[in-house]
């Protein structure tokens, strides 16, 4: 991302004022601000779904995608998969968890035969850690927390992305649970090479499995680099105050 500013329809002020990163390949870079910074602006942005006025670049894998057309990106769009907060509100209520999982296989991947694109939904299901003979034919509703947050990263798992967006992606789930999906995402990462921006707001989310940091305040990025030389010597005051907040939490 090069430069990026970003403007809702309707809106006077920009969500988003000169943004410029890069997400490294098979590397988690980590995005923590307030509510109401711009996180989830930024992620819509990185996968062109934002509502709006964009200025700057986007590029991925060396490929401008903001000056694209709609029909000639969207092939492109299994590369770069995003993972809501709230897996309720991401997942179809009508659709079983065979079809969520499968849909965008028949988009990306329309020449599977039958067999294959089962075979594939079967895997990305057993990837997630869930026994796909008992849950294919059910309905998001019919399954916990936790287990829909697996459905939604399946779902963006089949297509191979190299990026994944996570949007506060164990936010809405239990503490345990939380962890378990955690985990997940961490033996993810490593076993595909994939490369994550992730938003949390858990400074020890972010110690345990970031390799970078970008620290955003009221649509601007407040400082970016390195997790361990931002938690050893944090330059903004915004991230001395977050990581005093988590240190005071962590002793409580
Ligand atoms: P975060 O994810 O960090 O909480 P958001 O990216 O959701 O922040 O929001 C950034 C700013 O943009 C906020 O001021 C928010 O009110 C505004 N905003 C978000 N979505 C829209 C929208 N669809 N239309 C207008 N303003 C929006
Ligand atoms: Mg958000």
């Amino acid at each position: 991302l090069n430069s990026i500013s970003h403007t809702y329809p309707g809106e006077s002020e920009a969500a988003l004022r000169d943004i410029s990163l890069t997400l490294g390949d098979a590397t988690v870079t980590a995005l923590v601000g307030p509510n109401g910074s711009g996180k989830t602006t930024l992620a819509l942005v990185l996968m062109r779904l934002a509502a709006g006025e964009m200025q700057g670049e986007v590029e991925i894998g060396g490929q401008r995608i903001d000056t694209l057309p709609e029909r000639t990106l969207r092939p492109l769009r299994a590369g770069f998969q995003m993972v809501f907060q709230d897996p309720f509100n991401s997942l179809s209520p009508r659709m079983s968890i065979a079809e969520i999982v499968g849909e965008g296989l028949w988009l990306h991947h329309s020449q599977l035969s039958d067999e294959e694109h089962r075979a594939a939904v079967i895997g990305a299901l057993q990837d997630v850690g869930l026994e796909p003979a008992q849950v294919l034919h059910r309905y998001p509703h019919e399954l916990s927390g936790g287990q829909r947050q697996r459905v939604a990263i399946a779902r963006a798992l089949v297509l191979k992305p190299r990026l994944l967006v996570l949007d506060e992606p164990t936010s809405a789930l239990d503490l345990t649970v939380q962890l378990q999906v955690l985990k997940l995402l961490v033996s993810l990462q490593q076993k595909y090479g994939l490369s994550y921006l992730l938003i949390t707001h858990d400074m020890g989310v972010i110690r345990a499995l970031a390799h970078r940091l970008l620290v955003m305040k009221d649509g601007v990025v407040v400082e970016q680099g390195a997790v361990e030389e931002i938690f050893m010597t944090p330059a903004s005051a915004y991230t001395r105050e977050l990581l005093a907040a988590s240190a005071w939490r962590d002793a409580v």
